[in-house]
């Protein structure tokens, strides 16, 4: 069990006074603010971190988000938007002098509109939902987190979320077509519609992937598509990883975008298959699952040469889904491989970085390496078709093993970058990467990004401590730049 310091008076006189405040622009049952509900706020899905908010509300409607954001910016208070908490990156851990502003009650789907081929829905929607509701008509929603059944729409837009098919129908970004959000000064503003290009700044674009740092958003119009006619998963075992990654950049380079590329090795099959059995082959070193959808004839013809690339590669086993059922089965493994990594290790620490494609089957390589110096195993399942890298560390917090799963973490990540990548994929900065930032980014770069960071939100209260490394990480990192960033989780408990 987790024992917890109690808060000390100050911070009980604080929050008595924030919560007779909210009391004024809020009803009763949006306010928490007894410390056996607040726990429930204290991390999200990266639970290395914990913080006790001082508050958390929990509006029902954009008028009470605008009234508690005004609030907020009259006394200064800082806040911390949050959907459902599934952030793998620490998006939504608060900070001790935070209010939490919780948007699971903005969950109705406001308008499905054929014509315009868009879903109209709050931003506490779930992700899933949204297929849900158009499923009838032959329609979903393309990006898929395996998180969907639980993650919001909202959180979705903030992390610029991806899932298996964002390889050929894009990330987030690539399928919103507007927002309505409360700026950090209570204001109520629309970026884009119903349509494609608002013909001015692309704020909407600003948005999605903005880490709560810039708004809240509180409602999301996303495209929706028409399934495809026909869908099948091929199952391509590899004797080596290096094959595996070096297949999957040459289907791509032969021209083959398909709806899902994802890989996994031996440990991530194999916990996979004790789980649901999807009917994995438990003697290769490397699984890739392929997709490919369209017409029958197309997918016939594409087929052939995935395999045709597979066989120069040296597969050793190739299985095409013969129905709906089968596919679905395919796919259910790798969905559920976090929970089934879940069942064979006490704690698991799940990496986002992304490389160039070629740079596969070195980057894998030199993680074995680092796995074996840090004397952790690594379970790797990932999205192979876009170079997005999930090392799944293995290790026990009651054994003391977390630092060193950081340390393996942030080295996993420094290589993604020395490889020519990026230090996240989809499940964004956060708290986990923000302190890697200057190993990315110049600091000309960073100023930039926090210069527009500061035209939103100028006293720097919305998800304080995210995203922007401190002064003090930038110049550890040699990287010297100038801003007014705080860090408030510095030295929270770390369980
Ligand atoms: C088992 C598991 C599997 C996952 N798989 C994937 C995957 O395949 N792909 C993927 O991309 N991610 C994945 N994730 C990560 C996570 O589900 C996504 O980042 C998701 O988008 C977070 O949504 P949420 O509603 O839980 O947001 P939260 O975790 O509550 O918040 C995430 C961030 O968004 C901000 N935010 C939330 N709502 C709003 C809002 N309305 N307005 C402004 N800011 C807001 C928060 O401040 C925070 O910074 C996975 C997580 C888990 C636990």
């Amino acid at each position: 069990m987790i024992c917890l310091p109690e808060p000390d008076a100050g911070i009980l006189a604080r929050r008595e006074r924030i919560v007779a405040a909210l009391a004024a622009v809020l009803p009763p049952d949006a306010i928490v603010g007894d410390e056996l509900r607040l726990a429930a706020y204290e991390t999200d899905g990266f639970t290395a971190v914990r913080c006790r908010p001082l508050a958390v509300v929990l509006p029902r409607t954009t008028a009470e988000v605008a009234a508690v954001v005004r609030l907020a910016h009259r006394d200064g208070l800082k806040l911390v938007p949050r959907g459902a908490g599934t952030s793998l990156s620490g998006g939504a851990v608060p900070a001790a002098d935070a209010i939490v502003v919780g948007m699971g009650r903005f969950n109705r789907i406001l308008d499905i509109d054929y014509g315009n081929r868009c879903v109209v829905a709050q931003c506490g929607v779930t992700n899933l939902a949204i297929t849900q509701a158009v499923a009838a008509a032959g329609c979903y929603y393309a990006p898929d987190p395996s998180s969907q059944v639980a993650c919001t729409i909202g959180g979705n837009v903030a992390e610029n979320s991806g899932g298996v098919h964002c390889l050929k129908y894009g990330l987030t970004t690539h399928n919103v077509l507007g927002v309505e959000m409360v700026t950090p000064d209570g204001e109520v503003v629309r970026f884009g519609g119903r349509h494609l290009d608002a013909g001015h700044y692309d704020l909407l674009g600003l948005t999605v992937g903005s880490e709560g740092l810039i708004g809240i958003v509180t409602e999301v119009t996303v495209r929706i598509l028409p399934h495809p006619e026909h869908a099948r998963a091929l199952l391509i075992g590899f004797s080596d990883v290096r094959a595996a990654g070096a297949c999957v950049s040459d289907i791509i380079g032969a021209g083959i975008i398909p709806a899902g590329m994802e890989m996994m090795d031996r440990p991530a099959i194999h916990a996979a298959e004790a789980f649901v059995n999807a009917g994995y082959p438990l003697e290769v070193e490397a699984l890739l699952i392929v997709e490919l959808d369209g017409p029958a004839a197309e997918i016939d013809l594409l087929a052939e040469r995935v395999r045709t690339i597979a066989d120069a590669h040296g597969q050793v086993c190739c299985r095409a889904s013969g129905d709906e059922q089968e596919r679905a089965r395919f796919w259910a493994g790798r969905k559920a491989a976090f929970p089934a990594v879940g069942r064979i290790s006490p704690d698991y620490y799940c990496m986002d970085g992304t490389i160039p494609r070629h740079r596969l089957a070195d980057v894998l390589e030199s993680i074995r390496k680092l796995s074996q110096r840090y004397g952790l195993e690594v379970a790797n399942v990932f999205h192979a078709g876009d170079g997005n890298l999930h090392p799944l560390i293995l290790y026990d917090a009651n054994r003391g093993e977390l630092e060193r799963a950081e340390a393996f973490g942030n080295d996993i990540l420094r290589l993604c970058v020395d490889a020519g990548g990026v230090l996240t994929g989809e499940h964004g900065v956060g708290l986990e990467k923000r302190d890697l930032m200057p190993y990315q980014f110049a600091p000309a770069d960073l100023e930039v990004q926090h210069r527009l960071k500061r035209a939103f939100d100028p006293q720097l209260r919305f998800n304080p401590g995210k995203v922007f490394p401190s002064l003090h990480r930038c110049v550890e990192q040699g990287r010297r730049h100038v801003h007014a960033g705080d860090e408030p989780h510095a030295g929270l408990p770390r369980f």
